[in-house]
């Protein structure tokens, strides 16, 4: 299993710091073939020392250069980071990120040899219209993306199951990762309001290989119960 923490505009330098100390420490908890993954603020990026990887959220598919606000491969690289979060749904809806834009920067740092976990998901009037409206919408968001990428991750998370504390259902998660995985040979994360109180049945589901998780990876303590109890 994969357990990516996704901290969104949460945390400070010196909170992440606090978070990665105590992280450190508890990943001899972990399975041993499990992985964690942590995407700090871009504020908060550094050499952290542990058994985890540490990637961007975000950043601007250029080494450097005239991009005033942006993150570029040298300040990633200043830190070792060589992995990257592209297409995340607020992304996509609050900064308009156009399927041609995430594309883009998918392209750029796979030619950067950057590890990529790409996210997809459906908003709910999508799923209220149905599975096959749910498998168009979903495929689509794969345009411009080579999903044979050696160093790719996909992440489902339908929008309306994030931070809203109502996560998919089992069968709703079982059948959506089964059309992915006749599309994608690569690992497949669920995420959406993932949560100790979920995370077995979640990570008992056919096709799910690990789970991006917000709101409940803000607190090690509350990780560390996800990362304990899922599937070994
Ligand atoms: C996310 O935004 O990636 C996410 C899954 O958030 P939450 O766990 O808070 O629903």
């Amino acid at each position: 299993m994969i357990y990516a923490a996704n901290f969104k505009m949460n945390h400070t330098r010196n909170s992440t710091a606090d978070y990665m100390e105590k992280l450190a420490k508890r990943m001899s908890e972990k399975s041993g073939g499990d992985r964690v993954m942590v995407f700090p603020p871009a504020t908060a990026l550094d050499s952290y020392t542990g058994d985890f990887t540490i990637g961007a959220q975000n950043a601007y598919p250029a080494v450097s250069g005239a991009y005033t606000g942006e993150t570029g491969v040298l300040q990633l690289e200043e830190f070792g980071i060589k992995t990257l979060l592209i297409g995340h749904s607020e992304r996509r809806e609050i900064m308009g990120e156009s399927q041609e834009a995430v594309a883009e920067k998918f392209q750029f740092f796979c030619s950067e040899g950057f590890e990529i976990v790409y996210c997809i998901g459906e908003p709910l009037e999508v799923r209220e219209q149905g599975e096959e409206a749910v498998t168009a919408y979903l495929l689509a968001q794969f345009e411009g993306i080579d999903t044979r990428y050696k160093k790719l991750t996909v992440a489902y998370e339908p929008i309306w199951a994030i931070g809203t504390g109502r996560s998919a259902t089992v069968e709703e998660i079982s059948r959506t990762h089964k059309m992915l995985k006749s599309h994608v040979k690569c690992a497949l994360l669920y995420g959406g309001s993932v949560k100790p109180e979920n995370i077995q049945e979640i990570a008992a589901v056919d096709g799910v290989d690990g789970v991006l998780v917000g709101g409940a990876s803000l607190e090690v303590e509350s990780f560390m119960a996800l990362v304990t109890a899922g599937k070994v």
